[in-house]
């Protein structure tokens, strides 16, 4: 065994899980390190906490005196915790978080010092921020970028640092980041979905977006992990040839935790605690290794800003634990990757799920009408829906037969397919009173209560209904729930905008009661909509047949489907939504076509040389071996030799095919990666590394793992597969 590897599985033979107490209820440690409506409460005078409260609720302006309390207190609490510095916690396009700490300590002369926290440091920084993407909106305007403070989502300590979310935007208003954007969506929908609700309920004067995520990770001992260059430098695993038992026997899925995860999972649980992360769900998921969290739902910016937390969290608390957790959504070939699910829904600021079936014929009228819009966004917007989960680890898993097709449907299940099919039978135009019995008794009124303990479930769909809210399927493990949260938010933010201008024209120009308006589109609604409805084996190679008959887009590259970004309707869509300007659109396609690029060619890079400088010599050096064996073969066996060393010739030539192929393989990858280089046009360069390049990797990937079945295991230089997959 190589040194390293030798080393490597030594030591990790010597990580036992690390002692965890847990003394105190988990209810007691919740949020007490988070700057919440409680301590406010404590520490704020009235009028700060109303003003405070006033921008949470309401999104109202916090004036500078305001402000300066606010900081005040914000300080005195975090200095009684025992923290030192403070930061703008911010979540820049480069998919990470990003602060930058300031000590509250500050000298005012003779030798004296005090700690300090003003109103302007509270609301507003200015990172040097030259070096986060910006896709060319710095270039063209001001070269400087700031931070603005978030009042919706609390500031929280960690270690002992003073956390205050904040949005990351150019001098010239420009988003660049992943908050702003959502926090305009979020708003968008605000105001549509609460217009529509008052058809339904007067009182309604505030509708939030939930959002409920479910972390999909592996933990690997980190010493393994670390001893692989690849999964140092990228992630994921470039090769490695499959372990003999992997996920085939389903004997990791729901089982009993071990120990060493376990101990990490309770101490990550605490942490949790401390920020006020809801976590509640924990358990082994299909691939050996891989594990799952999940916490109760919230608000969806701030749920978006807790998985961001939560993955950087991660790291660290495993680290502590001798475990790398991996979040990519691919990591190892021939076993299941990792995704991120986003359950989503909305709810009334008078306590009203709207996704889920009410009690009464009206409220199920309006469960349907939030239902139907949704499909009907979706359908809509599948495209862009696809686009905001793609990248380069994403496309690995999006039709890989474990996850989503890049295929975008919803799922229903066949109780509301039935409901929808009567609906459809509505007659258009004024409804006869009889008409309208028989809808609140028999369609309309029979939305069983049962539902949410009924739905089927289908795994395979990426936008499938779940009783109470829709699950979005196919968001990447690595990914920024921000992303596909502002993508799906504003889509439905327009469609119900539409759908109210279409019932009021009924209502005021047809002379339509309102009720029967809301039939009426619904009803049409549910006619065009039925492409996006797909209740089969979404894994099929028959459902890709049968979507392209149906004209929806199959976009299995992050190239191909980023350019949904940028078609002149999603561009007009985020233009009339207030979320996106055609600047800010057009910044975000290039951001993430260069991203794209660069992950491509950095698993390039990596790959070249581990196949030339880790495997190539491993391989010559054992041929080496051989040869000289065949050489003593024929030196004792003289003219027999022939018959005794077949085998072994055969292998020193088998060796020989395999290690040409791999430096021809990585040669040609070289030169691709030239060409590719001096392309000017952002498009043509994606492409190429999509179409061109990425494609050697499974060449050079096929020989590579060819050899490591052939060569003696002592000199092996990679960590296996199954070394990192069942070392617990
Ligand atoms: P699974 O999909 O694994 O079967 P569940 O469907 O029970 O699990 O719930 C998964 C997630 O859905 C949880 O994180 C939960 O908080 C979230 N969730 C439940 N209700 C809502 C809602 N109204 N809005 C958003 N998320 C929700
Ligand atoms: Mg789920």
């Amino acid at each position: 065994m190589s040194t390293l590897r030798f080393h490597a599985l030594k030591e990790s033979l010597f990580h036992k899980p690390l002692p965890v107490e847990e003394k105190v209820r988990r209810s007691e440690l919740f949020g007490t390190n988070v700057f919440n409506e409680n301590t406010m409460r404590q520490y704020l005078t009235k009028d700060a906490f109303k003003g405070v409260m006033n921008a949470i609720k309401f999104g109202k302006k916090i004036d500078r005196s305001i402000a300066d309390q606010v900081s005040s207190s914000m300080k005195d609490w975090a200095l009684s915790k025992g923290v030192t510095h403070y930061t703008h916690w911010f979540q820049p396009l480069t998919g990470t978080t990003a602060e930058k700490h300031d000590a509250f300590f500050e000298t005012i002369g003779e030798g004296m010092a005090i700690e300090k926290f003003g109103g302007g440091q509270l609301v507003q920084q200015e990172p040097d921020a030259s070096s986060f993407p910006s896709g060319g909106i710095r270039n063209t305007f001001e070269a400087r970028g700031y931070t603005a403070w978030d009042p919706t989502s609390p500031a929280f300590i960690y270690g002992t640092t003073l956390c205050i979310p904040t949005i990351f935007v150019a001098y010239t208003g420009e988003a660049l980041d992943y908050k702003t954007p959502l926090l305009r969506a979020l708003n968008a929908v605000d105001q549509a979905a609460t217009d529509v609700c008052r058809y339904f309920d007067k009182n309604v004067k505030k509708v939030t977006s939930s959002l409920g995520w479910e972390q999909e990770y592996f933990l690997i001992d980190k010493l393994l992990a670390s001893s692989r260059p690849d999964i140092t430098l990228t992630g994921r695993t470039l090769l490695g040839h499959t372990s003999a038992k992997g996920q085939q026997l389903d004997d990791h899925y729901f089982g009993a935790i071990p120990g060493r995860a376990l101990n990490f999972m309770r101490d990550l649980e605490t942490e949790c605690m401390l920020l006020g992360i809801p976590v509640k769900t924990r358990h082994n998921e299909v691939a050996p290794n891989q594990f799952e969290l999940a916490p109760i739902f919230e608000e969806a910016n701030l749920a978006v800003d807790h998985n961001s937390l939560l993955m950087d969290i991660m790291g660290r608390v495993a680290s502590k634990h001798n475990f790398k957790v991996l979040l990519h959504e691919k990591p190892f070939a021939g076993i299941n990757g990792s995704g991120k699910h986003n359950n989503w829904s909305l709810s009334t600021d008078t306590g009203v799920n709207l996704l889920a079936p009410g009690k009464t014929p009206m409220s199920n009228l309006q469960f349907l009408t939030f239902f139907i819009n949704t499909i009907k966004a979706v359908h809509e917007y599948e495209e862009l829906l696809r686009a905001s989960i793609a990248s380069a680890s994403n496309d690995h898993r999006l039709g890989a037969n474990e996850a989503p097709p890049a295929i975008i449907s919803v799922f229903i299940g066949q109780q509301l397919t039935k409901v929808l099919e009567e609906l459809e039978g509505v007659t258009k135009g004024k409804l006869s009173p009889k008409e309208k019995t028989e809808l609140k008794l028999n369609v309309v009124g029979k939305i069983p209560d049962v539902l949410l303990d009924n739905t089927d479930r289908n795994r395979t769909s990426p936008f499938a209904f779940t009783g109470n809210k829709f699950e979005f399927r196919a968001v990447g493990s690595l990914a920024n729930c921000g992303n596909p949260m502002t993508v799906l938010n504003t889509i439905v933010a327009k469609q119900l905008q539409d759908f109210k201008m279409e019932v009021d024209v009924l209502i005021n120009k047809k002379d339509l009661k309102k009720d029967e308006a809301i039939f009426n589109v619904l009803r049409e609604y549910i006619k065009s909509t039925k492409a996006i409805l797909f209740e089969g084996n979404g894994y099929g190679k028959e459902w890709e047949e049968e979507a392209k008959k149906r004209g929806l887009s199959n976009n299995k590259s992050t190239p191909e489907a980023l350019k949904a970004k940028i078609s002149d309707k999603v561009i007009k869509l985020f233009e009339d939504m207030n979320v996106m300007s055609k600047v800010e659109s057009e910044a975000r396609y290039e951001i993430e076509m260069e991203a794209y690029i660069m992950h491509i060619q950095i698993e390039a890079r990596v790959l070249g040389d581990v196949a030339r400088n880790h495997i190539v010599p491993t391989a010559v050096k054992y041929q080496n071996i051989l040869i000289e064996n065949v050489k003593g073969l024929k030196e004792i066996f003289d003219k027999k030799y022939a018959s005794v060393s077949k085998e072994q010739i055969n292998l020193i030539e088998e060796i020989s095919s395999h290690i040409e192929a791999i430096n021809a393989n990585v040669t040609k990858m070289i030169n691709a990666r030239r060409e590719a280089n001096v392309i000017e046009d952002l498009e043509k360069k994606a492409m190429a590394y999509c179409f061109e390049i990425k494609p050697l990797f499974d060449e050079i990937r096929y020989h590579c793992d060819k050899l490591e079945l052939l060569i003696d295991d002592e000199i092996w230089p990679l960590t296996k597969y199954r070394e990192l997959l069942f070392t617990r």
